[in-house]
């Protein structure tokens, strides 16, 4: 790819780092980017750098947030006797947006896969532990994803608490296997949550 300037190679090669972004949409990106008004990248910068810079994990659920606490586990209208485990922010969003779960979050920010070398302690799970030891928690569900590392992550995972006593529940397999949640529709999500099962 000699043809381009150096100061483009970079950029392609930068964006060809980012998930779901392969050469040609890289390409594609760079000089889409080439063509838009200093101050329009100015801007896209400027609130990558923002957001790197002021986003951290919400120090109980371990969501991404601007603050300490994110504003589902400081709301006090929400049910903190309830726990609803995924496996990222955007699995919390999905859930967020149906407008119908009135619990708390906890992220784990992955699921357990040995063929990938991610064991529990590479994910946010002695985080939960210790909420549950703390917190007054009476019941834990489990929304990882239907994939084989989402279900490997919910059997520990319910291994795991089930000697505490806690009500430990998994969603509904309305869910399509290997699917992501964030790309199923809030019915769906809401069917799955409705029909969940105590594990
Ligand atoms: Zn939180």
């Amino acid at each position: 790819m000699d043809y381009y300037s150096s100061h483009i190679n970079k950029l392609i090669e930068q964006l060809s780092h980012l998930p779901g972004i392969g050469a040609k949409s890289a390409q594609r990106l760079a000089f889409h980017i080439m063509s838009m008004p200093s101050d329009q990248v100015e801007l896209l910068t400027g609130s990558i750098r923002d957001a790197r810079q002021n986003v951290r994990y919400c120090k109980s659920c371990f969501t991404l947030t601007d603050q300490e606490l994110c504003p589902i586990c400081a709301n006090e209208n929400r049910d903190h006797h309830t726990i609803m485990v995924v496996e990222n922010t955007r699995d919390l969003a999905a859930y967020e947006k149906t407008g119908k779960y009135e619990g708390v979050y906890h992220v784990l920010h992955g699921a357990i896969s040995p063929m990938l070398g991610v064991g529990p302690d590479d994910i946010r799970l002695k985080e939960l532990i210790t909420r549950l030891q703390t917190e007054d928690v009476t019941e834990v569900i489990i929304a990882t994803n239907s994939s084989l590392e989402g279900e490997t992550t919910a059997m520990y995972i319910s291994k795991l608490i089930k000697p505490s006593g806690i009500r430990v529940s998994r969603i509904a397999s309305g869910v399509p296997v290997g699917g992501d949640l964030e790309y199923i529709d809030e019915v769906t999500l809401l069917r799955a949550l409705e029909g969940r099962i105590d594990l």
